[in-house]
């Protein structure tokens, strides 16, 4: 592939990114597979140097389930105490010291940086999993925008979805994608409302979208987007969202059933994320299990007005961050699934599961501060964004529990 001067669209903190190497607190290095490349591997093959060598021999392995050559032809087996093996006692990669940068994999050259390839252009953002990429992200008060340039792609590149929205006519809403995702992002960003608002008022659009694209009416789409920008400019939606129910011992149910499926002791290697477990089950129900008993309510609903709510009047911008990076990166809302309502409802479980986790930390720790609460989201998406099937369990149970429809995401949102 040529690399040279493209058209690259993106947030403006993809250019600001640098790694902070050994300063990292929670390195990608440690506790994730390791990816590598069929070209990186059979670089590794010739390495020169005696310890490189040795740790290549014991420690790389190709990989029999890989789905793609450029990306986890091999992988690096990591120690027992889950640190990539060439990851030394400062944290810097050992590769890196002594052969250079050009022997790192395409997945360790690219992390945290994520590059989807919409028509003809290269979208490019990052992944709050990393904590100095989150920090850019989700610290911004005014909000993400973005920009688009020509310029040179990076040679190890890495691409996640390939979409071309002008094929196959205009009656399928992959025509309609970047129209939908930046209503979607426009949404999210109208400081009007407040976020849970917004998110229902999405709900609202997917909703109406879903019952278009059943009856195969992708065509209506742009007059849908138009009809609800209408709505919000009229202010029609605060009337209807008043109507909508509030449910929280409903709500602390279904998402603590929710967080259940992520099997923490079973699956889960971070010490951080568990650690963030243990003050929420401790901080609503003061003891190992989430609880929904009528105290567990109260202190879950005390903490929410206490320590939630205050912190989301001064910094909402960082779940609002969150959720647009989201958005963008994940191609919202054709990323994760092919049916618009559930594509909503995982965006929903997202924001559900982050703020009854926050809820619970603040009532642990006595306050909910923005360092706080940006460390948790890194710390979640860590765990939740590599799970291997936590994700996907999440449509699934909502169907099987009959708890997707908006009033139901209305439950797990409003209190
Ligand atoms: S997680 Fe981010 S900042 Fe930390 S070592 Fe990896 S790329 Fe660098």
């Amino acid at each position: 592939m040529n690399h040279k001067n493209k058209s690259i669209l993106g947030p403006e903190y993809v250019k600001q990114f640098r790694c902070i190497g050994s300063s990292c607190q929670d390195n990608c290095c440690i506790g994730w597979d390791v990816d590598i490349d069929k070209k990186t591997y059979y670089k590794y093959q010739k390495f020169k140097e005696e310890d490189l060598m040795r740790l290549f021999k014991s420690s790389v392995h190709q990989n029999r389930e890989a789905y793609s050559d450029e990306v986890d032809f091999a992988k690096v087996k990591l120690k027992k105490d889950k640190r990539c093996p060439f990851l030394n006692d400062e944290n810097l990669c050992i590769i890196q010291a002594k052969v250079g940068e050009n022997y790192l994999s395409n997945v360790c050259a690219t992390y945290p940086r994520f590059t989807n390839l919409v028509d003809d252009v290269y979208e490019q953002s990052a992944t709050v999993s990393c904590p100095e990429a989150a920090r850019l992200i989700l610290k911004n008060k005014l909000g993400l925008s973005f920009a688009s340039e020509t310029a040179d792609l990076g040679l190890q590149t890495i691409i996640m979805y390939e979409v071309d929205t002008r094929i196959s006519g205009q009656n399928s809403m992959i025509n309609h994608l970047l129209a939908l995702r930046q209503f979607s992002i426009s949404v999210l960003q109208n400081r009007d409302y407040t976020l849970a608002d917004r998110l229902l008022i999405l709900g609202y659009f997917y909703s109406d979208l879903q019952k278009l694209t059943d009856r195969k009416r992708a065509l209506d789409i742009p007059g849908l987007i138009k009809v609800h920008n209408e709505k919000i400019r009229d202010e029609k939606f605060r009337e209807e969202i008043k109507g909508l129910p509030v449910r929280i011992s409903d709500q602390m149910k279904i998402v603590s059933e929710i967080a259940s499926q992520l099997h923490v002791y079973d699956e889960i290697d971070s010490k951080r994320f568990i650690a963030f477990n243990e003050d929420c089950k401790n901080g609503i129900s003061g003891a190992k299990q989430h609880g929904v008993r009528s105290e567990h309510v109260k202190n879950y609903s005390d903490s929410y007005r206490m320590n939630y709510e205050p912190f989301m009047a001064k910094h909402g911008y960082v779940l609002e961050n969150y959720l647009v990076n989201y958005v963008f990166s994940s191609l919202f809302p054709a990323g994760e699934s092919q049916k618009p309502f559930e594509a909503y409802s995982l965006l929903v479980a997202r924001y559900a599961l982050i703020k009854y986790y926050l809820v619970g930390i603040a009532a642990s720790k006595r306050g909910l501060n923005e360092k706080l609460a940006i460390e948790f989201i890194q710390v979640f998406s860590k765990a939740v964004e590599h799970h291997k099937t936590f994700l996907e369990s999440i449509p699934s149970y909502l169907q099987r529990k009959k708890q997707n429809t908006l009033n139901d995401m209305s439950i797990l949102l409003k209190h």
